[in-house]
């Protein structure tokens, strides 16, 4: 069978939430699918390779951090920055502190984030490769400018440092951490800047340290 990639969005409007029933012949009359003998709903179908990717998801979420692949790490990483945007989002704010576009967003955590433009979660190939991934050049940029910290179950975000911008030369990067409480890591991006253009973090991630640096000053 030829795959293509769909949105999870996608493929979860197409399922209908009924069960299967089989008539004598085997064909599904829930859905109105006439079957082979082998052959399983398509609606089953679809909602296995869905179980599946969530299943999956979830096992990657709570993997220690330092069992993580960097790719992990970052999504994890910045899974933690738009929960923050989801809790500030989420709070009704009083009056004065709302914007004319201000709109609370109700649902859970889950659909926030596969609603987020930063978020296009794919099932690729029928749920046997890793789905697309938050570590983007648009996420990095994302939160050159916004939110700079992330807590939830455990775990912690930061924008640790993001350089650059007007007035700063053409350097512009980021670092972000994680940490689960036991292991903090941290990651870097580079980029550019230019005045007539803007900044942009176009560069491959990497894992840096921290690393204190003694400074002789004359005064
Ligand atoms: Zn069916």
């Amino acid at each position: 069978m030829r795959k293509i990639k769909i949105p999870v969005e996608l493929l979860k409007s197409f399922i209908d939430p009924g069960d299967c029933w089989f008539d004598h012949d085997g064909d599904c009359q829930g859905h109105g699918f006439s079957l082979r003998v082998d052959e399983l709903c398509p609606q089953q179908q679809a909602k296995q390779i869905l179980a599946k990717y969530y299943e999956k998801e979830a096992k990657k979420m709570t993997k220690p951090l330092s069992e993580m692949s960097m790719t992990e790490a970052v999504e994890k990483a910045f899974e933690l920055l738009v929960y923050a945007e989801y809790v500030d989002k989420s709070t009704e704010k009083p009056e004065y502190l709302k914007y004319s576009w201000y709109s609370k967003f109700d649902g859970t955590f889950e659909e926030f984030l596969e609603n987020h433009e930063l978020k296009t979660t794919h099932i690729e190939d029928y749920g046997d490769d890793e789905p697309s991934t938050f570590d983007s050049q648009t996420a990095w940029e994302h939160f050159h400018y916004g939110t700079k910290e992330g807590n939830h179950d455990g775990w912690t975000a930061k924008v640790e440092k993001s350089y650059g911008g007007e007035g700063q030369g053409d350097q512009y990067w980021m670092v972000v951490s994680v940490s689960d409480g036991t292991t903090t890591r941290y990651f870097r991006r580079d980029g550019w800047y230019a005045s007539y253009d803007g900044g942009y973090l176009d560069g491959d991630t990497y894992e840096v340290r921290p690393a204190e640096r003694l400074v002789t000053v004359y005064e």
